[in-house]
């Protein structure tokens, strides 16, 4: 009991709530001017202070809970203030649905934007970015804050400047794929972002968790290359399973074996099949995968000369989806079909990577207390779970276990059509957009009127008007799980935004129809109505412009009032039928998802239920079951359509999925791991570009690559006991023209001081000869080349890092760690890539002419 005490943050941070709500009382009396000017304040404050925003916490803090009481008339919880305060110590906040995260994330960006840097709010998609960054719009503009929004509509010439914000708000992709296009610009105008400070990641646990399994890539198609397909599939035929190679059915992959390698080195005539110079080991593996475990009309069927894939689990065609890495080229390649171009990966960064490049990082969700170790290992956050503002009184009642398929969505429709009869809300969650329309379809039967909801991108602000009326009396609402992230549920209705959305579709061309629907004609009189459907007329006419202004808003207010008690009536009839109901109708591959999926109802402190409705073919129970469940089920002997709550059936549901959740895990933690070799790389890369880019004087840097050259080519040199050979190539590799002295005779640092010298006079003619033809030129050259030998190499290492990764598994090592060995090569690769960046540069710089057209 005393640690539940002294574990609970409010407790912990009471004195610092304490300081705030004094400050902020204090703050009331100030004149909206004087509110304003506290930014300035604060700012030479925490000058003062080292940086120090622990100084001006307080301060900060009340300053925006006044803002937020004089934008949107709403006061601040205590419970919101605290999730502010963890968000301030890099943490996450773990706050349920419907708790007001979005004003949460204003306190700590207020605080850290006023050291100077940019602070970036994250959101999971565009609504979501532009709905909250208008809302922080109106609270930030009463202390002279500037809110900047990136979305996929951004104009690419206003993108700087929203980043130049002191708080931006901007999707996780766009974030993203801007990081990467900064980094491969050749003009350093074109550089949108500026440092990595401060992030706010909302919905983090979709984001850092559900996100990160695939990474970020910026790909550009390569050329076709049909031969070295055709070749491995020829190969392939003349390999025989068990002799040359091995299948493993499990992980869908196959190794060769010894006898199998020099088999393919024989017919290729080559020395080594695994050299990262020549591709044939990719070739050849994929070519024997398509053979033995891509079957026709299993995992891919042939259309129109084309190789489409059959999804795993649904039996689905996915028109237009590819096979990577050059597994779908090799099925065409089986297939005797033409072979599409591969894609090349010209950048990539995985997210959790992108987010380890902020100096602070914080979060919030409703949901991340399951995957605490994951956030602590990877990111180095805390999760700090804070209390509701009122308690969660949600009855989470026990699964139910169907034996199969058909009785379980049998009796989840006819659960929705009792409900939909006694009118209490209902939300039901699926898991593909198939399923859910099958519900759709079963209840359209049924006649039972409902929403259906899914994720697809192009849904996302339908979605949200969607959600806003799934809590109203009767609304019956299927949803795939991840649709509507970010709106919560609220019962009887939203009486603001129905406000906003009656008079922008009173406005817009089915408004006859809306006027029907929604019994528009009970809440105003005809005449308003005329008015808000003819106001896009009227807004644009100068003269009736001022006095419209003041009749929409008094329409507005009318509206707000009576969808108010409208809504307050309806909640109050909503709760006697016991809140929002939802039904869950498969368990997720984390307890996290089911737990955002229950979170959907009792938030505030409402009423509301939730229950799994699940049969034992769901795939969790098929793939991670084991046979046990099926054992106690033929024992139990049961009735079909009775469905079983057993405590036996639950505990291996739920060891089930913690294999579940623990597999998925690792995907992720390799993926990081793996990741992490390159990130290292792809920074000093990028420091490298970037130093180039900003540099006005770069003759020196292309003298630093000629310097290293010598002293490597001559270390070369001398360990190869002087052979002659070496030197020839340095000479002819600089470009320097005579050769009067003996170099044999010199030792390693005579030779380097000779060469040094000759090549900056070698140099300096060059310069002076370019200079003379076109002033400035040879500044434009050096760049050029550096950035574009830089890039083209980078790329290519790029590709050679892609393959590696993929071998090295291929590989046995015996007792080795495969990362270990991955992390050795892939240092190799990269120096050589440095020492070949230095080589061309040089060479390419040193023969540079200019032919100037007469
Ligand atoms: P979350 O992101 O935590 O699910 P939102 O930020 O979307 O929650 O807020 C949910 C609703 O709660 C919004 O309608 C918001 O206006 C309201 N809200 C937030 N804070 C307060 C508050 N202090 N008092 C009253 N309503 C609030
Ligand atoms: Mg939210």
């Amino acid at each position: 009991m005393l640690k539940l005490f002294t574990n609970n943050p409010i407790n912990r941070h009471k004195k610092t709530l304490i300081s705030i709500n004094k400050e902020y009382e204090n703050l009331k009396k100030y004149s909206n001017t004087q509110l304003e000017k506290q930014t300035e304040v604060l700012r030479l404050k925490l000058l003062n202070n080292n940086l120090d925003t622990n100084t001006i916490l307080i301060e900060a803090f009340a300053t925006i809970k006044e803002a937020i009481f004089r934008a949107l008339h709403l006061t601040l919880f205590d419970v919101q203030i605290l999730g502010g305060i963890i968000l301030n110590q890099n943490n996450i906040a773990e706050m349920k649905t419907g708790e007001g995260k979005t004003l949460v994330a204003l306190l700590p960006a207020y605080l850290n934007c006023l050291t100077g840097e940019g602070v970036h709010i994250i959101t999971v998609n565009d609504y979501l970015a532009e709905r909250d960054s208008s809302l922080a719009k109106k609270v930030f503009s009463y202390v002279n804050i500037k809110v900047g929004l990136v979305t996929q509509k951004t104009n690419p010439n206003q993108k700087k400047n929203e980043y130049n914000s002191n708080i931006t708000y901007i999707t996780n992709s766009e974030l993203g794929f801007d990081y990467l296009k900064d980094n491969m610009t050749i003009h350093k105008n074109n550089i949108v972002q500026r440092n990595f400070y401060y992030a706010i990641i909302d919905e983090v646990d979709s984001i850092l968790i559900d996100e990160a399994r695939t990474p970020l890539i910026i790909s550009g198609i390569t050329e076709i290359k049909n031969q070295p397909y055709l070749e491995a599939n020829k190969i392939s035929n003349l390999l025989s399973n068990k002799i040359h190679y091995k299948i493993d059915e499990k992980s869908k992959s196959i190794i060769l074996t010894d006898q199998g390698i020099s088999q393919c080195e024989e017919i290729l005539k080559i020395k080594n099949l695994y050299d990262t110079q020549n591709h044939w080991i990719k070739y050849i593996l994929n070519a024997l995968k398509a053979k033995e475990l891509f079957l026709k009309n299993k995992d891919y069927i042939t259309k129109n000369n084309q190789v489409i894939i059959v999804d795993e689990f649904t039996g689905r065609i996915m028109d237009g989806r590819r096979w990577s890495d050059g597994l779908h080229q090799s099925i065409e390649a089986k297939e005797n079909i033409k072979i599409e171009a591969e894609n090349k990966t010209l950048a990539s960064i995985t997210y959790q990577n992108l987010f380890l490049l902020y100096n602070k990082l914080a979060g919030m969700t409703g949901t991340a207390k399951t995957e605490e170790n994951e956030f602590l290992n990877i990111y180095k956050m805390n999760v700090v779970n804070i209390p509701t503002n009122k308690k969660c009184i949600r009855k989470d009642l026990s699964d139910l276990v169907y034996k199969d398929e058909y009785n379980k969505w049998q009796s989840i429709a006819n659960e929705c059509l009792d409900m939909y009869n006694m009118k209490r809300p209902t939300l039901i969650g699926t898991t593909s957009i198939q399923k859910s329309e099958l519900l759709s379809d079963m209840l359209k039967e049924m006649k039972v009127p409902h929403s259906l909801l899914n994720a697809k991108p192009e849904n996302v602000s339908k979605e949200a008007e969607i959600i806003l009326q799934a809590g109203q009396k009767g609304s019956i609402t299927i949803s795939t799980n991840m649709a509507g992230r970010g709106t919560d549920i609220i019962l009887g209705g939203n009486p603001e935004k129905t406000t906003e959305l009656t008079i922008e579709k009173l406005g817009s061309e089915s408004k006859n129809k809306y006027v029907n629907n929604n019994n528009i004609k009970d809440i105003l009189s005809e005449d308003e109505i005329k008015y808000l459907q003819n106001k896009n007329k009227l807004q644009n006419n100068i003269k009736t412009s001022l006095r419209y202004i003041s009749k929409i808003k008094n329409i507005e207010a009318k509206l707000r009032t009576k969808y108010t008690n409208l809504f307050k009536k309806e909640k109050e009839e909503i709760l006697k039928l016991g809140g929002l109901y939802v039904i869950g109708t498969e368990r997720h591959e984390s307890r996290r998802i089911d737990n955002q999926l229950r979170g959907r109802a009792g938030r505030q402190g409402d009423q509301g239920t939730s229950r799994f409705f699940l049969s034992l073919q769901d795939n969790l129970f098929r793939i991670f079951g084991g046979n046990n469940i099926e054992k106690l089920v033929t024992k139990l002997n049961i009735d079909d359509a009775i469905p079983i709550e057993s405590i036996l059936l639950t505990k291996s549901l739920n060891s089930a999925q913690k294999k579940v959740e623990a597999y998925f895990y690792d995907i992720r933690k390799q993926l990081y791991e793996y990741d992490d070799v390159i990130h290292n790389q792809r920074k000093a890369i990028y420091n490298e570009r970037k130093k180039i880019l900003n540099a006005t004087f770069t003759r020196d840097c292309i003298l630093e690559y000629a310097e290293y050259t010598i002293e490597e080519m001559l270390t070369i040199y001398i360990k190869t006991n002087k052979e002659n050979n070496t030197l020839k190539q340095i000479i002819k590799l600089l470009n320097i023209k005579n050769n009067t002295q003996n170099l044999s005779t010199m030792n390693f640092n005579e030779i380097k001081y000779y060469l040094n010298e000759q090549l900056r006079i070698s140099y300096d003619l060059k310069e002076i000869y370019l200079e003379q033809l076109r002033p400035g030129l040879i500044r434009q050259l050096e760049k050029y080349y550096l950035l574009q030998q830089i890039d083209q190499a980078w790329q290519e290492h790029i590709e050679k890092m892609n393959l590696l990764k993929e071998y090295i598994g291929w590989r046995s090592y015996g007792q080795q760690d495969p990362l270990i060995e991955y992390k050795n090569e892939a240092f190799h690769l990269f120096i050589n890539m440095i020492i070949y960046i230095r080589q061309t540069v040089v060479y390419l710089i040193m023969r540079s002419r200019l032919i100037v057209d007469v």
